[in-house]
Parts: C-alpha cells; sequence; structure tokens
C-alpha cells in the first residue's frame, strides 16, 4: 500500500489552500478529488466576493478568519496576479425599519475588527452610485472581487511546485485504521487508511476532510470518529439571475441580511456584468442546480427595493450554488467547525464542516490554521 504524509480530500479552494499551506510546510501531500478538475463544487458557484468581515460573530472563526485571510488573499492576488478588484460595496437600508439592522452590522463589524466603514447619508451614497435608492448606508472600501478559478489554479501550482500531487477522478469511500501508519512519525500521525471507491488503500499520516458538501457524509465513513462529532448536514440552495445589458452600477450593493444568507445582492464580476442573489431555498439534497425561471418576480420586487430602476424582463436565470449548512431553517447560524484531534480524539485527522461564506475569502487563513492544528 502507498503512504503518504498527508491527505487532503477535496479539491476545492479550501482543500487546496490547506494543501499548499502543508506542502509550503515540507509536508508530501496528495489531494484526492472526485471529480474529473478542481473546484467544480461549491467553489465555482459563488459570488466571488472578498469580503470584508462584516457580519460575524466576534470572536468566531469566520470572523477572524475572514479579516486575516481577505487581507492575505489581497497581498497573494497581487503577488501572484490573480485578477481582482478592490471595488468596494454599499450596504443598505431600504426603509427605516432597516435602519438598526444596519447599523447592528456596523457595531457587529467594529467589534470583529473591521474599522473602515463609512456611513452615508442617502445624499452620499446616490453621489457615489446615482441609481441607487436607500435611506441609509455603509460603504465598505476593503470589499472586492477575484477570479476564483484563477485563485484555484494559483494554489493548485503552489502545491505541486512544492511536490504536492493532485489525483482527480478519485473519490474516498471510507477509512479505515490502519498498523502501518499508526507507527509512523509524524506528528499527531492519524493511522488511517483511504478507501478508495475502486477499492484501493492509500495509508497517511494527516488526513484533512474539505470535502464540502460532502464532508458529513464522509466522516461519517471514518472509523474510529465518534458520530456525535459529525453534524448533521443541511443544504440551503442559492440561486443567481444576471442581467441583460449592463448594470449602472460600480460598486457591490448588498440589503441588509436575510435568514440564511446575505439577501439578495447585486455582485460584478470583473468584465463588469452585473448578477443578483444568491436567494435562500432549504432543500433536502444538494443535487438540482437548475435555476427555476418562475422565482425571477420575487427576484425583481428585492432588486427594485434599492434599484427601483430595474427594467422589467431584465433578469435571466444565471446558476446556482449550494451552502453548505450544519444548522437548520430557523436556528442560529454555525460558525465554520474546524475540527481536530483534541476534539474527537483521532490523531492526525482535521474535519471542516459548514464551510459556506465566507469560505473563499478566509482560505488561506484556514490552510494555515489547519496546518496549524496538525502540527501541534
Ligand atoms: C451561493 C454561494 C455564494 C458564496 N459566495 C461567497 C463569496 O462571495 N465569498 C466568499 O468568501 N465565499 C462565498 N461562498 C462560500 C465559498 O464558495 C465556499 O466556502 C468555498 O467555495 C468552499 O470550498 P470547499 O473547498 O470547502 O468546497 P468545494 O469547492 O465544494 O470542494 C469540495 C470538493 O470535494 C470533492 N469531494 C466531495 N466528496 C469527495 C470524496 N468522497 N472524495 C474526493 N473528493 C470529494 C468535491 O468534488 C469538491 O470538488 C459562497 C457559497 C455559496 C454556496
Amino acid at each position: 500500500m502507498d503512504h503518504v504524509d498527508a491527505v487532503v480530500i477535496g479539491a476545492g479552494v479550501v482543500g487546496l489552500a490547506v494543501a499548499r499551506a502543508l506542502a509550503l510546510a515540507g509536508r508530501e501531500v496528495v489531494v484526492l478529488e472526485a471529480a474529473p478538475g478542481v473546484g467544480t463544487g461549491i467553489s465555482s458557484r459563488n459570488s466571488e466576493v472578498i469580503h470584508a468581515g462584516l457580519y460575524y460573530a466576534p470572536g468566531s472563526l469566520k470572523a477572524r478568519l475572514c479579516v486575516q485571510g481577505r487581507q492575505m488573499l489581497y497581498d497573494y492576488c497581487a503577488e501572484r496576479g490573480i485578477a481582482h478588484r478592490r471595488c468596494g460595496k454599499l450596504i443598505v437600508a431600504t426603509t427605516e425599519a432597516e435602519r438598526a439592522p444596519l447599523a447592528a452590522i456596523a457595531e457587529r463589524a467594529a467589534a470583529a475588527g473591521v474599522h473602515d466603514l463609512v456611513p452615508l447619508t442617502p445624499g452620499q451614497a446616490r453621489a457615489l452610485e446615482p441609481a441607487l435608492h436607500c435611506v441609509a448606508a455603509l460603504h465598505s472600501p476593503s470589499t472586492g472581487i477575484v477570479d476564483s478559478h484563477a485563485l484555484m489554479l494559483a494554489l493548485l501550482g503552489d502545491v505541486e511546485r512544492a511536490g504536492g500531487v493532485l489525483a482527480v477522478q478519485s473519490a474516498v469511500r471510507s477509512a479505515v485504521r490502519h498498523a502501518r501508519a499508526r507507527t509512523g512519525s509524524g506528528p499527531g500521525a492519524a493511522g488511517m487508511a483511504l478507501v478508495m471507491e475502486d477499492g484501493t488503500e492509500l495509508a497517511t499520516h494527516w488526513v484533512v476532510n474539505a470535502a464540502g458538501l460532502q464532508a458529513p457524509a464522509l466522516a461519517r465513513r471514518f472509523e474510529g470518529l465518534a458520530p456525535q462529532h459529525v453534524p448533521e448536514a443541511h443544504f440551503a440552495k442559492g440561486s443567481y439571475f444576471t442581467l441583460a445589458g449592463r448594470a449602472p452600477f460600480s460598486r457591490l450593493i448588498y440589503p441588509v441580511p436575510q435568514p440564511g444568507g446575505l439577501g439578495v445582492h447585486l455582485t460584478l464580476d470583473l468584465a463588469g456584468q452585473a448578477r443578483f442573489g444568491p436567494d435562500v431555498q432549504w432543500v433536502a439534497a444538494p443535487d438540482d442546480l437548475a435555476v427555476d425561471p418562475a422565482r425571477a418576480p420575487a427576484f425583481e420586487s428585492e432588486v427594485r427595493r434599492y434599484w427601483p430602476g430595474l427594467p422589467a424582463g431584465a433578469l435571466q436565470p444565471g446558476y446556482a450554488g449550494m451552502r453548505p449548512k450544519i444548522s437548520g431553517p430557523g436556528e442560529a447560524a454555525a460558525d465554520f467547525l474546524i475540527q481536530g484531534p483534541r476534539t474527537h480524539g483521532v490523531p492526525g485527522l482535521v474535519n471542516l464542516f459548514g464551510m459556506e461564506s465566507p469560505g473563499l475569502t478566509s482560505c488561506l487563513a484556514i490552510g494555515a490554521h489547519v496546518a496549524a492544528m496538525l502540527h501541534g
């Protein structure tokens, strides 16, 4: 049986960033990916926003890793020539009732270490974005957008240059305890053998489960991991509609958040094309990613709250993404759940659960965090 230092399961942006951190620390890393290529999961169906870190509970992993990861990501993009733009965003209250939630965002952001938010009057907001309707706004200058595919290719390049290997079409079925790996020399050696769908096995000291939507289901098939350490998976689909023609905005526009997501916001891609979404639709299984055109009227009325001039019929079904939730509808939003041996007692194993937004922004900080956990 082949034997390596570390296996990362899943080649999305989070798995690749973790693999990069381990490979740069001198570990022999293999990334196992079920799909035929990198980044075909959650990482290719999101808003591609570099979040400033405004929304997350102070002290939470989401707050900490987003603020750290945002700066790391801007630096990495600049260093590696990855297309990105620090375009800024406006968070808007469109009714008097939304003033209080907007003020709460400003307070929470400051408590989480984001100190560059600027409150704007409607006149000041309209001076920046003339088509906008609001009764109050916050300007976040450190929000931006990034080419997530270029980012993943750069991460993979770093993994490979450091001697790591990506194996695609390599789905992991389960993991069993393994005697040879158990006698391995790495810190916190896992002593696991990963069993592939084709029945072959790969022994390793360290395993990082970065399987995105499948992470909880896969973890349930890890021998020795007690079931109480695996959260129940919930799925919240988010659909996007694109705009026919150019949007009259040069910054991202976000309403105040709605339960389960950040509200139907306007994001721009690097070519300046606008898309609106994602909404929140709780679903039983993560497989259906078709956008239902019947959702268009609901999108139109959401968008018209901050852009009354949206032309009728201008929204076209775009694409949908799936949030890997570990809290269900009506429950408080969960933090990232990054579980290492101290929590679950399985040496060398780290599970990454609930890696929803801001996972893209946070990916480099998550990589550093997981590498530090495994290095003890
Ligand atoms: C609608 C939406 C909008 C978002 N917008 C933003 C945003 O603007 N900014 C931001 O910071 N974050 C955003 N996010 C969050 C961000 O996209 C995710 O946090 C991030 O992409 C998760 O990456 P991942 O590597 O964990 O998962 P994935 O990209 O899903 O990677 C997991 C990989 O594991 C593979 N896999 C699964 N099972 C197995 C197995 N058994 N064996 C081998 N491989 C396996 C899959 O094929 C997949 O490639 C958004 C998320 C959603 C859903």
